[in-house]
């Protein structure tokens, strides 16, 4: 089973080394302009990973934080440490309240994120989006590992636009593949989330992930019990604020859009 996605989705295909060049040269310009006041979210899956690899790899000066969600698979953890010491960075933990967690779950059982959307999205809410904030807080700009093939509600997806707080926040990998992706990681020897190899492509929290069969939906594995028009955390939903931005959009690379990211 070792090595099984990278068998299954790496390949070498036309126009990599471009995307690639552009989502380091993306990275670079967006560490000078937003300089101390940027950080990138990792969530451990194999696009942050490789986001991960860029930064470290190019001395980029961009922080790396993680959201513990005290959710995470054994496996996630895992990699976190050797994540760390692989790059020989220090990566933050934001953590959901304790005490807003014990009262949650006292009031809502085992489980509540299957029960109903909205016990979901509040579970989501406590466990993600105020880590999130905190994560945020004092900084102009963010990076995520969102690639536009994900999912139609990413299809457009731009590599800049602000959010609604007005950060800019940076999609590198908006154009990647995903055998680019694998490929990257094969060739460069990237540690990845050994629940890659049992067939989960995306990887969140324990309870709320599983394994896809061959052919499904790369999101199939998330929150499978939902329609798939509500399978979003709120990580991503943000729309860009009406204001002007005080600074101005990324202006390198050849595949840049800075249309509306779509809910
Ligand atoms: S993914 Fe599941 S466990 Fe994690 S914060 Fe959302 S609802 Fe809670």
């Amino acid at each position: 089973m070792k090595g099984a996605a990278i068998r299954l989705y790496a390949r070498h295909e036309p126009g990599f080394d471009e995307r690639r060049a552009h989502s380091v040269a993306l990275l670079r310009e967006a560490a000078e302009r937003h300089a101390g006041r940027i950080v990138f979210t990792t969530s451990l899956g194999a696009e942050d990973m490789v986001l991960t690899d860029l930064i470290a790899r190019h001395h980029l000066p961009i922080a790396v934080a993680t959201l513990l969600t005290g959710q995470l698979h054994a496996e996630t953890l895992a990699l976190l440490a050797a994540t760390e010491a692989h790059y020989g960075i220090e990566i933050e933990r934001l953590q959901p309240d304790a005490a807003q967690v014990l009262q949650f779950e006292a009031r809502h059982g085992e489980l509540p994120m299957r029960r109903s959307v909205e016990l979901r999205q509040a579970c989501c809410a406590l466990r993600k989006l105020q880590p999130l904030a905190r994560a945020l807080a004092g900084r102009s700009a963010w990076v995520t590992g969102l690639r536009r093939e994900q999912s139609n509600a990413r299809a457009e997806l731009p590599f800049s636009a602000l959010d609604e707080q007005g950060r800019e926040k940076f999609n590198p990998l908006a154009d990647w593949h995903q055998a680019d992706v694998w490929h990257h990681i094969e060739t460069q020897g990237v540690p990845y989330n050994v629940l890659h190899d049992r067939f989960f492509p995306s990887i969140g929290c324990a309870p709320c992930t599983r394994a896809v069969t061959p052919g499904e939906d790369i999101r199939a594995g998330r929150w499978w019990w939902e329609q798939a028009s509500a399978k979003e955390c709120g990580l991503h939903v943000a729309a860009p604020p009406a204001t002007p931005p005080s600074t101005p959009p990324f202006t390198s690379g050849q595949n840049k859009h800075t249309s509306k990211e779509p809910a």
